[in-house]
């Protein structure tokens, strides 16, 4: 008997440590428990469609395999996310209003900055979290006043009115205190106005304020205005070596804001995927999807020391209409897009500011060109229309590569949906795009 009282305690007490670590367990891989969450980490690749993303694959694929291997983002893959907006004009959407849902939760007209079709503001998750006493963060490649970070820190009818989104950012305070700590992009041009320069207002109230990386990798306060650009930051394959990187400013980010004991919220955008989709632009492109993904690296590797992060990885919409193989070639040559070393916008500007056109490809098009493609280029030049060139350019990769495009605008297609950390199964499956806030507000609360 005394044996059998014995044998059923050290039963019980095995039980309870068994449960107690796959309680832990459950926790670390997020499927339960909020209390568990400090920080956010939400990265919005603006344009990655499913075919960006499957294309990168190509893109980084190892020749010397026969398989294709996979990259950062494929083991966090949990599903995908519906787009569309509510907007009695349009059914695809454009990045205010695909943000503003991802921001708040609601959907709202393209244009819309953080509020709904009645033009009532709408609270946003960095709002929540600096209720909460969080630190909170913007960075991106575009200017930080442009639709997606705008989303998350501002409340206008109109995206264009990025002077009045810069305004916003340093006027609209939350418990009495400025909303966003660290500000890391481009977009000087509406911090430093005629009217106002919010740049000194900032410093004024303490923030430390960085142009370039070094300066910004010598500074470690907490609450940071770095702005590296008047408008966009260059691409990642157009980008000299004071720009920073969308890993390095995320990187820096995480660093600030990890000094906050309530934990923080921080939005990371790979701008610019887009604005080279918009332009038919694969090299550019594959570009910014190599920066977006040496971000992505950053927070995972973040989170995974950490243990109480979610990392949130998507998309806002599609762009471009983008195809890997055309014309009925079964084929997609991402060799001939590596060949290429600046972008073809990069080389227009050089060559309508008077650069040879035949010189200018052959420094940066590391491919023998035809007569015939060397001509389409030097009629372009011949319009004295940078554009013209540019897309003169795009038009010998784009064939020699068969990259198709559709379209130079939004596509309405779902999006890919990757998460790691505690929580990070709340957002698998089939999600819409105000799913995401929908998680952060319960998770604030
Ligand atoms: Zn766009």
């Amino acid at each position: 008997m005394k044996f059998l009282v014995k044998w059923i305690f050290v039963m019980a007490s095995i039980l309870s440590i068994s449960l107690t670590t796959a309680m832990e367990t459950f926790e670390a891989t997020g499927i339960e428990g909020n209390g568990d969450i400090r920080n956010i980490i939400f990265l919005i690749g603006d344009g990655m469609g499913v075919s960006f993303t499957s294309g990168y694959r190509y893109f980084k694929d190892n020749p010397a395999t026969l398989e294709l291997e996979s990259t950062e983002f494929g083991p966090y893959l949990v599903g995908q996310q519906t787009t569309y907006p509510h907007d009695q004009r349009y059914n695809v959407t454009d990045s205010a209003a695909s943000a503003t849902a991802m921001a708040t939760g609601v959907k709202t007209y393209n244009g819309a900055i953080g509020i709904n079709n009645n033009h009532t503001k709408l609270k946003s998750v960095l709002e929540a979290a600096k209720e909460k006493g969080k630190g909170t963060g913007l960075v991106a490649t575009a200017q930080i006043t442009h639709g997606t970070p705008a989303a998350f820190g501002a409340h206008v009818v109109e995206r264009k009115s990025m002077s009045a989104i810069a305004d916003g950012y340093f006027d609209d305070l939350v418990n009495g205190r400025h909303k966003i700590d660290v500000l890391l992009g481009g977009g000087s041009e509406w911090f430093i106005r005629k009217d106002r320069n919010l740049v000194e207002e900032f410093v004024k109230d303490g923030y430390s304020y960085v142009t370039n990386l070094n300066e910004m990798t010598n500074n470690d306060s907490r609450q940071v205005l770095g702005l590296f650009a008047k408008r966009g930051l260059p691409k990642m394959i157009d980008r000299t070596e004071e720009i920073p990187s969308l890993a390095d400013m995320a990187g820096s980010a995480i660093e600030r804001l990890n000094k906050n004991e309530k934990g923080f919220f921080l939005m990371v955008e790979g701008s610019q995927i887009d604005w080279a989709a918009h332009d038919n632009d694969i090299v550019g492109v594959m570009s910014e999807m190599e920066d977006f993904e040496k971000a992505f690296k950053v927070a995972i590797d973040f989170a995974k020391k950490d243990g109480h992060t979610l990392v949130i990885a998507t998309a806002d919409h599609s762009t471009g209409g983008f195809t890997i193989g055309a014309k009925g070639q079964y084929n997609w040559f991402s060799s001939v897009i590596k060949t290429v070393k600046r972008t073809p916008n990069y080389m227009a500007s050089e060559i309508f500011n008077g650069a040879g056109v035949e010189e200018t490809l052959s420094k940066y098009i590391k491919l023998p060109l035809t007569k015939a493609e060397i001509r389409l280029v030097e009629s372009a030049a011949r319009t004295q229309n940078a554009k013209n060139i540019d897309n003169a350019i795009e038009e010998i990769i784009n064939s020699r590569s068969f990259s198709g495009w559709t379209t130079r605008g939004h596509t309405g297609e779902d999006v890919n949906v990757y998460t790691y950390g505690p929580g990070s199964d709340r957002l698998k499956g089939q999600i819409d795009n105000t799913d995401h806030a929908k998680v952060i507000f319960d998770i604030l609360k």
